[in-house]
């Protein structure tokens, strides 16, 4: 059993917390979202997923200011934009043995991370669960997921064996993956693909198919990611990538990802991490990447004009 902080529990955060706290680990929630922290306090998490629509009661739920137990292992779920401010609000809880773990979506967390720890101490990831906030101390899974990851630097601690067995006794699912920095940049792919795309568009990703052109868009996009990938020395697998792009347009019915669903509610997006962080490296390796710094720049376009007051942040709500 260890003492686990979970740092930004929203959607992704609820749900690891629970299950962790489930499996019998001591879990403190830190969020700022006062009416979310209320509800799990006054309520417990009310977790559903496919097995049981239950309420999760032992965890804490503290602003982070409030904390003051230094964990062993402090996992980051804010999104990525949030992390560097999130991981300054914690700088009190970073033990000289506290491991970080990141299994946030895009590239930008770990340099944001790595000013408050060093890379040694961060092991970084991805994950294929998916969870909703669908209100104040109410978080929705469905489905099963799983998580590969491996410290930042790429050395095999006992850190790593840690980690990976607290997850799994928690039924996550979780192993240690040396290829790690494959499965981000190939996710990186995906999302930079295929979020902007249904974000300018309005549309859900299986209306990506409803032209050639759309696929073949999410395509160009995925081929510059993984050209920028390899420059950099990443063994991805881009026929894997290509697969799952087109089994998404052609199955994921109605889906919005959730920089969609950003840009609706006229809230910043993580384009930064994704986009962004992938025209910063092909930048750095003289990569060309037209179509992903296209994407980049109209979303940071629609972000500016819900930020300046315009009316609706989508391109549908502005007719
Ligand atoms: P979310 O918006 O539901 O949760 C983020 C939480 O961080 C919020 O509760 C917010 O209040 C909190 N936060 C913001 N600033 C903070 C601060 N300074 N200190 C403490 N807490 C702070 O987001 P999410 O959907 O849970 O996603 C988290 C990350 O996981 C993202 O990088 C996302 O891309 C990734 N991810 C999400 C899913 C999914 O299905 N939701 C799946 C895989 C990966």
């Amino acid at each position: 059993m260890i003492k686990i902080a979970i740092l930004g529990a929203g959607a992704m955060g609820s749900l690891f917390g629970a299950r962790l706290a489930e499996a019998g680990h001591a879990v403190t929630l830190l969020d700022i979202n006062d009416a979310h922290l209320d509800a799990i306090r006054r309520f417990g998490l009310r977790l559903q997923t496919d097995e049981a629509d239950r309420r999760v009661h032992g965890m804490r739920a503290l602003r982070p200011e409030q904390a003051d137990a230094i964990p062993e292992l402090l996992i980051v779920f804010t999104k990525s934009m949030h992390t560097r401010a999130a991981m300054a609000g914690v700088r009190h809880l970073l033990g000289p043995d506290t491991t970080v773990l990141s299994l946030q979506n895009g590239l930008g967390s770990v340099d944001a991370i790595c000013e408050f720890v060093p890379a040694q101490r961060l092991l970084i990831g991805v994950t294929t669960w998916p969870a909703d906030l669908v209100g104040p101390g109410h978080v929705h899974s469905h489905g099963e997921g799983g998580i590969r990851m491996m410290s930042a630097d790429g050395v095999d601690r006992p850190a790593v064996a840690g980690t990976v067995a607290a997850l799994e006794r928690a039924g996550l699912h979780c192993t240690a993956d040396a290829d790690v920095w494959a499965a981000i940049w190939e996710k990186v792919a995906f999302n930079a693909a295929l979020n902007p795309l249904c974000a300018v568009t309005g549309s859900t990703v299986d209306q990506l198919g409803n032209i050639p052109d759309g696929t073949a868009l999410a395509l160009a996009v995925v081929a510059e990611v993984l050209a920028v990938a390899r420059s950099q020395g990443v063994a991805v697998d881009a026929g894997k990538v290509g697969a799952n792009v087109l089994h998404a347009i052609g199955h994921h019915i109605g889906h919005k990802p959730s920089m969609l669903q950003d840009i609706l509610a006229a809230r910043r997006t993580e384009i930064d991490a994704i986009n962004g962080a992938v025209v910063a490296a092909a930048r750095r390796s003289g990569v060309p990447v037209p179509c992903t710094e296209s994407l980049l720049q109209l979303v940071r376009l629609i972000e500016a004009r819900a930020a300046n007051g315009g009316q609706g942040a989508s391109p549908l709500q502005a007719h």
